[in-house]
């Protein structure tokens, strides 16, 4: 057993992670002990922003004190049941969280990719029961650049060479078109054996790519058009990131089927939602489709409370209000290390261009230095999304942190 004690410095924490975990990631060197609010601390009590919020699942700020008394209520009373039995906290989660989000049915998982993998599932059962596409011939159409995940289905149809190269051979049945490009969903949508459109509406992991204005709602228009289902993951960009509820209600589109995940349990646990109407859902019939966890009573009772935090303190209407309100003071920096700024609400990215041979990389290590973290997505792209409880005189700090960094290597 690795002996631990109350001395070990974040030298030590990092060493074990190099020596006994997988090398899957390449972490900022940073060790983090606790986290509150819009705020965690490494192993030696320094204080940072958190500018990532794990990938927009802590939208409702670290260790939120609601959800953290649901999590504990409900571990003292009843965790895991798995769906051979029923439990008192599945169908009141179910009925709050179709009324949230406007459906008529949920399908409950627990990470981000399980939930993506069971919305390519149900789409494809759609397109032989409903629409009627002759056996193992449906296809789904995805979009350059996309992030869905990394198991093996979601990887076949990935473009970034990291995601897929060594993993194959593939699943088939994908097509790729370009990002927020009509023309090519509308030719991509002329073959009959299509039966879903699986897209994010605002590429996270890509870089924050934000489609032109009107991109989802043609899109869906194209999509009706041909009897084929409109599926958004919002994994990264639903509950309340991007100003709204959900990325889609920028332009007011209804998606066929909507992948939550992340946010959904506020970074308490893994929760994962696909959520669509009867006509799609009862496709998959008792025992077709499943998870251990999935819906267990501690996840239902941390999600109810998760979006009960989203929608009692206005978070979407804070991360509108405060993004826009950061982009702007972002704009004041005056460094041609910026390239560009982008995003929507609380999610956002600046496009360093290297100077002196300084990357987004070292902008980072710089950020951690001066107490904020954010982590560069690909080589150039900065991107930063605090949890949306923050306030404006701690979006005017941050800023300060940021321009304080880039100016650094002026
Ligand atoms: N979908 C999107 C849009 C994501 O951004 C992510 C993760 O970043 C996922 C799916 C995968 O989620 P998870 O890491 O929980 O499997």
């Amino acid at each position: 057993m690795v002996e631990t004690s109350a001395k070990m410095t974040s030298h030590d924490f990092m060493e074990l992670e190099e020596h006994f975990g997988a090398h899957n990631y390449h972490p900022l060197p940073v060790v983090l002990a606790k986290g509150e609010g819009v705020f965690m601390w490494d192993v030696e009590g320094k204080r940072y922003y958190d500018f990532l919020s794990a990938y927009s699942a802590v939208n409702q700020g670290h260790c939120h004190p609601k959800i953290l008394k649901a999590m504990v209520d409900q571990a003292s009373t009843l965790t895991l049941t798995s769906r051979a039995f029923f439990n008192d906290k599945l169908g009141v989660y179910e009925k709050f969280v179709t009324d949230f989000f406007g459906y008529e049915k949920v399908l409950p998982m627990n990470s981000g990719a399980e939930a993506d993998e069971t919305a390519l599932k149900l789409c494809r059962r759609w397109g032989y029961d409903v629409k009627g596409i002759a056996k193992d011939q449906a296809k789904i159409i995805v979009c350059e650049g996309n992030f869905h995940g990394r198991t093996t289905t979601i990887i076949s149809f990935s473009t970034d060479p990291d995601s897929y190269s060594g993993f194959g051979p593939f699943t088939p049945g994908f097509v790729t078109i370009p990002y927020n490009d009509l023309k090519a969903l509308e030719n991509a949508l002329q073959d009959p054996n299509v039966a879903g459109f699986l897209v994010e509406p605002i590429q996270g992991e890509a870089g924050v790519f934000v489609p032109d204005s009107g991109y989802l709602s043609e899109a869906f228009k194209l999509c009706k058009a041909k009897n084929v289902l409109f599926i958004a993951d919002e994994v990264q960009t639903g509950i309340a990131r991007t100003g709204k509820l959900l990325a889609c209600d920028h332009e007011n589109v209804h998606p066929d089927i909507l992948i939550l995940g992340k946010a959904l349990s506020g970074g308490f646990m893994p929760v994962s939602a696909v959520l669509a109407n009867n006509d799609i859902m009862l496709t998959i019939k008792p025992g077709e489709h499943g998870s251990t966890f999935g819906g267990n009573p501690l996840a239902c009772a941390v999600a109810v409370a998760s979006l009960e935090v989203v929608r009692d303190e206005k978070l979407a209407e804070n991360a509108e209000k405060m993004g826009k309100l950061f982009r702007d003071e972002l704009g004041k920096i005056k460094s041609d290390m910026i390239e560009l700024i982008r995003g929507k609400g609380l999610l956002n990215a600046i496009i360093i261009k290297p100077k002196n041979g300084k990357e987004a990389w070292d902008v980072c290590v710089a950020m951690k230095d001066n107490g904020l973290l954010a982590k560069p997505t690909h080589q150039h792209i900065i991107r930063f999304a605090p949890p949306l409880v923050i306030n404006e005189a701690q979006i005017l700090e941050a800023v300060e942190i940021i321009k304080k960094s880039i100016l650094q290597f002026e």
